[in-house]
């Protein structure tokens, strides 16, 4: 059984063809050879052989049509295919007349001229007219000429059946693996999307929200603000002391080190309180959502003495730093803008006045 799977969904050589339409082709020529079984059985339980040779001529014909779809050349099978379907359809009509029924297999055309068929958006269009005109004509020529081997009425019922069952089982098969195909294909777009978008609000070096990202954050917040949601909130500011010191002694790598030790410590620390992020080199703002000053000042606080006891370890060397904070309440006579201004302010006093303090 998995050597027949393998053998359905065997992928095409050819770097510039899909396999999906190699294996809609397989799969089409294998509902095929089973309904050329089926009638074969029809006939051979009648006694009719000359029929019975005729839907093993076509039977192999799908066998042949099958083996086509090996050669790389998808394009060519998929002609071949499309050609043998419309033939063996007008010799029917022909040979047993409309009440066979198999002019209901021109859908399954359609299903194939849209989905395998490599022609243009016009050329796929002419084959569905054509299509309709081929019906048409043959609606035309049972209707004024009597078929060259009419069929019983029990038989007619037993192929219309049959038809039924194989042309469903034809579309099914052409529709599930095309609309799987496009399904996963979307899904993948989807998440590459989402992925693109996370990259574009998160700062590469640290992991943390980036500045376009926390503008988007704090209009939200803003908004939620205004309709009372948020209550109080407060913005702070902090930057790291002395952080071109660190560069100068042990690095710009060790400088990154730094900045990754304090974003993680950050976001940490930030979970439940609101946002953090990235706001330039080695400065980082803090919305404080829900909390007034006082209440901030008092997560800064642990914020500040988490700093003290922070070591980060490059190479032999285990660096210690110290930080300046500016923490203001958002007023909303002022909007963000201000208060993101004041809080920056303290920050500057706090480095005025000796740095490594929380300015409120
Ligand atoms: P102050 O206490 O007044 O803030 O002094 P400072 O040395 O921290 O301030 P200054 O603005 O003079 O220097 C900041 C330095 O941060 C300069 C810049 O090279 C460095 N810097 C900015 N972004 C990065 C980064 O992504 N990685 C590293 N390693 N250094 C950075
Ligand atoms: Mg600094
Ligand atoms: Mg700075």
């Amino acid at each position: 059984m998995n050597k027949i799977l393998d053998l359905i969904f065997e992928d095409v050589k050819n770097e510039n063809e899909t396999k999906k339409t190699a294996v809609t082709l397989r799969i089409s020529a294998l509902i095929f050879i089973g309904y050329f079984l089926c009638l074969m059985a029809v006939f051979c339980g009648m006694g009719d052989w000359m029929n019975v040779g005729g839907c093993l001529v076509c039977g192999v014909c799908y066998v042949l049509s099958f083996y086509t779809t090996y050669w790389n050349h998808t394009r060519e099978s998929a002609w071949i295919s499309q050609i043998l379907m419309i033939v063996w359809i007008i010799l029917f009509i022909v040979m047993f007349g409309w009440d066979c029924g198999v002019q209901h297999y021109l859908f399954a055309f359609l299903a194939l001229n849209f989905t395998v068929s490599t022609a243009g958006e016009r050329r796929k269009v002419l084959n569905a007219v054509g299509a309709c005109a081929l019906r048409l004509a043959l609606y035309a020529y049972a209707r004024n000429f009597e078929p060259y081997s009419p069929l019983d009425p029990g038989i007619s019922v037993l192929i219309q059946i049959l038809n039924t069952i194989f042309i469903f089982a034809q579309i099914t098969a052409i529709m599930i693996i095309f609309t799987k195909d496009a399904q996963k294909m979307e899904q993948k777009l989807v998440r590459y999307n989402t992925k693109l978008q996370k990259i574009a609000s998160v700062d590469a070096l640290t992991g943390l929200w980036n500045r376009r990202s926390m503008w988007e954050y704090i209009r939200a917040v803003e908004y939620d603000y205004e309709i009372g949601n948020a209550g109080f909130v407060s913005i702070a500011i902090a930057d790291i002391d002395f952080f071109k010191r660190i560069n100068d002694t042990y690095g710009h790598d060790a400088g990154d080190e730094v900045l990754k030790a304090v974003a993680e410590l950050f976001m940490d620390k930030m979970k439940t309180y609101g946002r953090v992020c990235r706001w330039g080199g080695e400065e980082f703002l803090f919305v404080f959502y829900g909390r007034n000053g006082d209440a901030a000042y008092d997560v800064l606080q642990e914020i500040y003495d988490e700093i003290h006891r922070l070591t980060v370890s490059y190479e032999n060397e285990e660096i210690r730093i110290t930080m300046t904070f500016g923490l203001e309440e958002y007023d909303k006579n002022d909007g963000m803008e201000m208060a993101i201004r004041r809080a920056d302010e303290k920050l500057y006093q706090g480095k005025e006045t000796g740095r490594d303090k929380i300015v409120y």
